[in-house]
């Protein structure tokens, strides 16, 4: 049986369902093909779970400090079941919502693994998806457009493959029922640091093991120094520079051993679990790409601004296109993808241009290019960088870790990056989005008036001392 759409999307991710949206909106008629849940990673193994458990994993840490504030408790104790009923409600709640969106915009949707298939009978054009639904009936759905959104899920490291009790990727360790005692995490990335910050406040004791030569490599150094500060003051033993060695690895009843290498010595760990975050590779496999001219490079579909691939009618979106490889990220693209097949201009943004946020404690906020970054491209700089330890409302908090700094063009003035590591920063980073957007100068955000306290009013004060022109630092 075959049915034809105006707009098809393969996945019903953040970036799949936000596309399949937009482009209903547009007039179009859309279907999205869906072999899990709608929502994908974000919502059911990635951002809104491990949120969930990191909210929970704050407030124990603030309980246990509860005195700090004059408060006096007899005892905190965590109860896991209880925290991960919790982040299930709210996967749960969230996922509802998805469902309903996708009928109050009149989207199709087809359970099913979905496969691409090339010239066919049903269409002279490739792109028709052939879907296996649950009942084994074979369905062909014929687009004009075809967005491509099929993600991504963890990848694995040979001689470390998880087995889902001693050896855990990401999406297993949020499906844990107890906590471990003690855990290595393999990998010092966004999801590695978010697991150390999290098992930490949860009282376990964790080891980070990174090979490159700090945390978030992706990060201003400055900003990866302060973390790795922050961690060990907490008790986190952090490895960076070390390789672990694979080979090495013993897994026991209830621990495991391995040895990493770093600098020529070798240092055995040991541990109840290790979590292995090493990044993320694309669901592009299996999806029937070799029937179509698509390309693929490194391991990710390629795509020009518009996100069309080498099939100028085939668009792909999100986790499986490569770059940043976020839920904010995969939504813009979706969009741009939709409104693009269906004639419209999409805005089109650079990746310098998107907001990276960590949910570790504290919260690491960025955007634009590092300080490194941009000298690397020759570009003479100005930078400002302050402390919230001077700032009324992280006094108030008691947060007074971390700062806010600002890179600066030195000759053209413009904001070039911002990094920001301290409590909640993720919360306004979008305000030094917007003045990218809107190609602020610093003085400009600098003279935009910021509540008093807020912590945003750091932000405020570091873009003036760009020029030496804040009042209060
Ligand atoms: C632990 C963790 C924490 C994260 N935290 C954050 C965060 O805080 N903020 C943030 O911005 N990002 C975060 N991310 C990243 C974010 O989850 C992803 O960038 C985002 O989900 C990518 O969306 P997507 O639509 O491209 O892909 P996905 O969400 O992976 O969705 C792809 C969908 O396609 C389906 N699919 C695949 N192949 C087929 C097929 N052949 N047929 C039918 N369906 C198919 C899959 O089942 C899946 O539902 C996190 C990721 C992880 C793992």
């Amino acid at each position: 049986m075959s049915q034809t759409f105006d707009t098809i999307v393969l996945g019903g991710g953040i970036g799949g369902y936000s596309a399949a949206i937009r482009a209903s909106q547009l007039g179009r008629t859309v279907a999205i093909v869906e072999q899990d849940k709608l929502g994908g990673t974000c919502l059911h193994r990635g951002c809104i779970p491990s949120k969930a458990l990191l909210r929970s994993a704050e407030l124990f840490a603030v309980m246990k400090e509860s005195e700090r504030f004059g408060i006096e408790t007899d005892s905190v104790r965590v109860d896991y079941k209880k925290v991960s009923t919790r982040k299930q409600a709210i996967v749960e709640q969230l996922y509802q919502g998805v469902q309903y969106l996708m009928k109050k915009n009149k989207i199709t949707v087809f359970h099913g693994k979905g496969r691409i298939i090339g010239p066919s009978i049903f269409s002279p054009r490739s792109g028709t998806v052939s879907v296996e639904q649950e009942d084994g009936e074979i369905l062909s759905l014929v687009p004009d457009k075809l967005i491509i959104a099929t993600g991504s899920r963890p990848r694995s490291l040979p001689g470390l493959e998880t087995d889902g009790i001693t050896v855990l990727n990401s999406d297993e360790a949020l499906r844990m029922e107890q906590l471990p005692e003690s855990a290595i995490i393999i990998g010092g990335g966004v999801i590695g640091v978010e697991w150390a910050s999290l098992l930490n406040d949860f009282g376990v004791q964790v080891t980070i093991v990174e090979f490159a030569q700090r945390l978030l490599p992706a990060e201003d150094e400055e900003v990866s120094r302060e973390l790795e500060r922050l961690l060990k003051k907490r008790g986190v033993t952090i490895r960076t520079g070390a390789a672990v060695q694979t080979d090495s690895v013993v897994r026991e009843s209830g621990s495991i051993r391995l040895t990493v290498k770093r600098r020529e010595e070798l240092e055995e760990l040991t541990a109840q679990v290790a979590l292995v975050c090493v990044g993320r590779q694309a669901n592009i496999e299996d999806i029937g790409l070799h029937a179509t001219d698509v390309k693929v490079e490194a391991g990710f579909i390629k795509v020009n601004t518009n996100m069309q691939t080498a099939e100028s009618h085939i668009y792909a979106v999100g986790d499986c296109i490569g770059g940043l490889q976020l839920a904010h990220a995969a939504a813009h693209e979706g969009i741009a993808a939709a409104e693009h097949g269906s004639g419209q201009t999409p805005h089109h943004t650079e990746a310098h241009q998107v907001p990276r946020c960590v949910y570790s404690r504290p919260e690491i906020a960025s955007i634009g290019f590092t300080e490194g970054q941009a000298k690397d491209q020759g570009r003479k700089v100005k930078t400002a960088k302050l402390s919230f330890q001077g700032l009324g409302k992280a006094q108030v908090l008691g947060e007074t870790d971390g700062f806010v700094k600002v890179v600066a063009d030195e000759e053209s003035g413009d904001i070039l990056g911002v990094h920001m590591i301290g409590a909640h920063v993720t919360d306004y980073i979008s305000e030094a989005a917007l003045a990218q957007l809107l190609q602020a100068t610093p003085w400009e955000v600098g003279q935009t008036i910021h509540p008093h306290p807020t912590l945003s009013e750091l932000l405020g004060e570091a873009m003036l001392a760009v020029d030496g022109k804040s009042i209060n630092f």
